[in-house]
């Protein structure tokens, strides 16, 4: 084989934190953030391209272990020296060695291989979509995510959006307070708004299986069309449990993180949608592996959210676009909850829809003045 041209070659990684600031505080089951830490990943080839990628997690180490500071230690001591000097265009040769190093990490690893899939992109001067195969759709719809907040708040959210035609369906977080409690407030809810909106809930893997059998029917008579992850995402046996016995669609998150886990998913039919999310699966290459996966067993895709910047929304938004079996929609609102996004232009929100952008690469482009705002001092924050 001839050796790769040398302008596809890695010169520098270079990694950056930024604290960005949300419009609003953001509540998750046990945390709440009004800044989500980033860390950008930059690599530099020597023909003078740069590809960048987005590590995030949702507020922190909860949900996957992972943090941006220990995504950052990790690609600076491990990855980096395993990408110096080597073409931007073998990536599946790349992965396989930072794996043989890295274990797990899925999330830093995926903050990598996107830039690499950017810097490439950028080399042939083609939108990132062409390198997974082209595009199935130009784009997605959009799910609105409300954090655990009160009936009224949420009620006066949620219908603010329908009246303005922003969105239709709406996911609701719960699981931050008593069970019983939470499928009230739930309730309530769905009473005022699910005669004109199409209502979800994410359990975050909060719930054991008896409270999930007790109570999840009636959040399937209150008018839920849909639930996800109630049970932690090892238990693959007790959501397929849970699967059978409600009559509405259950969705896997924290149960998908590999093609492998997509295989026992299929195995045990737990569930009948998967959130897809190029963060916690590794990459944009796995996520499309995976996808694949649930298309072969007849099961759809939904473009999930580690509440990204622009930077890794256009990621999940090509992947989402080029990947056919992502029919089920997406949550990729993660740039609306943003005070000030990581880009120049922002991605287009329209008609409850999300856009792919033209351009090389991600199509979009870093907005460096807000990196060097919102730059952290040193690794950890304050
Ligand atoms: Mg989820």
């Amino acid at each position: 084989m001839s050796p790769a041209p040398p302008d596809l070659l890695v010169e520098r990684v270079e990694t950056i934190i930024v604290d960005m600031p949300l419009r609003r505080p953001h509540r998750f089951a046990r945390v709440t953030v009004d800044a989500q830490p980033v860390l950008l990943v930059f690599v530099h080839t020597l023909g003078g391209v740069t590809g960048v990628g987005e590590g995030v997690v949702p507020g922190g180490p909860w949900w996957g272990g992972e943090s941006v500071e220990s995504m950052k230690i990790t690609i600076d001591t491990y990855i980096t020296p395993l990408l110096l000097n080597r073409p931007v265009d073998s990536i599946d040769e790349l992965m396989r060695d930072i794996t043989d190093h890295v274990a797990a990490n899925l999330y830093a690893k995926t903050a990598v291989e996107v830039a690499l899939h950017d810097a490439w992109a950028r080399t042939l001067d083609v939108p990132l979509h062409t390198l997974l195969g082209g595009v199935a759709r130009d784009r997605v719809e959009v799910t609105w995510a409300l954090g655990a907040e009160p009936v009224e708040v949420v009620v006066d959210e949620i219908q603010r959006f329908i009246e303005d035609g922003t969105h239709r369906s709406f996911k609701l977080k719960m699981g931050a307070v008593d069970p019983v409690d939470d499928v009230e407030r739930i309730s309530a809810i769905a009473e005022k708004t699910s005669s004109s909106a199409s209502l979800r809930v994410d359990l975050n893997a909060r719930w054991d299986l008896l409270t999930s059998l007790r109570l999840l029917p009636r959040l399937a008579e209150a008018g839920i069309d849909l639930i996800e992850q109630p049970v932690p995402g090892e238990q693959m046996g007790a959501l397929a449990e849970i699967n059978r016995a409600l009559p509405i669609p259950v969705m896997a998150d924290e149960s998908l993180r590999t093609p492998h886990d997509a295989l026992r998913l299929v195995h045990a039919r737990a569930a009948d949608v998967w959130s897809v999310k190029v963060t916690k699966v590794g990459g944009l290459r796995r996520a499309r592996d995976i996808v694949a996966i649930g298309a072969a067993a007849g099961i759809p895709c939904h473009a999930g959210t580690s509440i990204e910047t622009g930077i890794g929304t256009a990621a999940s938004l090509h992947l989402a676009c080029a990947a056919a079996g992502v029919t089920w929609g997406s949550e990729l609102f993660g740039p609306l909850l943003f005070a000030e996004d990581t880009l120049v232009e922002p991605l287009r929100f329209a008609d409850g829809h999300l856009h792919l952008p033209d351009g090389p690469g991600l199509g979009v482009n870093v907005n460096m003045d807000a990196v060097r705002a919102h730059r952290r001092r040193g690794l950890t924050p304050g």
